[in-house]
């Protein structure tokens, strides 16, 4: 039976169907023989505020925030990490000491799946998308030191201010904004090409990118942001194209590997976390 030393972890959100996140964080807990748990806890975005104070003095070691919490959680925390305070998002929270520290690792996620196939350094990257996932890999690709980055989002305001962004950092890439539409040929030199719109997510399955990778085939590593499903059509494109692939799955498995290092200091079984996501989506 768990006593009053059991360590907590939160999730900060609204209401969902699934939470597949959770599966996968309590899934290493057990993987570690550790016995804490990950709790899913539903705020309404104006108790936020009461919410993280409520973490602070129930002395939680952490929490994930999701939508719509990401950009206003900051003004509740003592400080921000420099990724999360260059994208003006958190999306994990974790206490030291008597501080609670804000982080985004779904950049963080994405990049430590992409350094296991290439180097990110000097790398040409073709975006698409502007939101928050697209922004979060916007700004860690920047940081790693990629050479160029194309950002190409259907909504031209949006894909100007994370250009603008991004151009604003220390040592920037070269960055260009182009309006995805139908037509558009990701250019030849692109090594990296990262869908980070929503296309493609359950049950949209049927949706595909509106681009062509035929000037990058058996060339570039073709990312998908997607989780589920994470055989996307774009993915599938890509593949038939000769293109070294790269699913959502992995960027969330990542993720989660990050937040679990940073709250708990263990390293986890990041094999027993992939196989509880892929068992709470349903993929084989
Ligand atoms: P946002 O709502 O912030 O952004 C959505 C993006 O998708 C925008 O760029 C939007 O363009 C674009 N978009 C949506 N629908 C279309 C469409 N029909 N045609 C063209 N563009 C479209 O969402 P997030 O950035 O937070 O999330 C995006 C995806 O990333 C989600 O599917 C989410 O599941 C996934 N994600 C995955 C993570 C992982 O670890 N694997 C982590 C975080 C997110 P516009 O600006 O024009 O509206």
């Amino acid at each position: 039976m768990p006593g009053f030393r059991q360590e907590l972890v939160g999730l900060f959100g609204q209401p969902v169907d699934e939470n597949p996140t959770q599966a996968m964080i309590e899934a290493g807990f057990a993987a570690a023989g550790l016995d804490w748990r990950y709790l899913t806890i539903e705020v309404a975005p104006e108790r936020l505020g009461d919410a993280v104070r409520g973490a602070r003095a129930m002395g939680l070691r952490g929490f994930n925030c999701t939508i719509p919490h990401k950009v206003a959680v900051g003004e509740h925390l003592d400080r921000l990490g420099r990724s999360a305070a260059l994208m003006g998002a958190v999306n994990c929270v974790v206490r030291r000491g008597d501080e609670l520290v804000g982080e985004n690792t779904d950049g963080a996620g994405f990049l430590e799946a992409v350094r296991r196939r290439r180097d990110p350094a000097g790398a040409r990257v073709v975006l698409l998308g502007a939101g928050g996932a697209a922004r979060a890999i916007a700004v860690e690709l920047a940081l790693a030191g990629a050479a160029s980055l194309t950002i190409v989002n259907r909504g031209a305001a949006r894909g100007r201010e994370l250009g603008t962004l991004l151009a604003g950092m220390e040592s920037p890439p070269e960055v260009s904004v182009e309006e995805l539409g139908a037509g558009f040929r990701v250019p030849a030199g692109a090594d990296l090409v990262v869908n980070a719109t929503s296309i493609g997510l359950y049950p949209d399955v049927e949706s595909l990118v509106p681009l062509s990778l035929e000037d990058v085939a058996g060339r570039a590593l073709v990312a998908d942001v997607i989780p589920n499903p994470p055989e996307t059509r774009f993915l599938a494109v890509a593949a038939e194209l000769g293109c070294e692939t790269l699913d959502g799955l992995e960027m969330l498995v990542e993720q989660g590997r990050i937040g679990f290092e940073l709250w708990t200091g263990v390293e986890p079984d990041v094999e027993a976390m992939r196989d509880a996501l892929r068992r709470a989506f349903g993929v084989r």
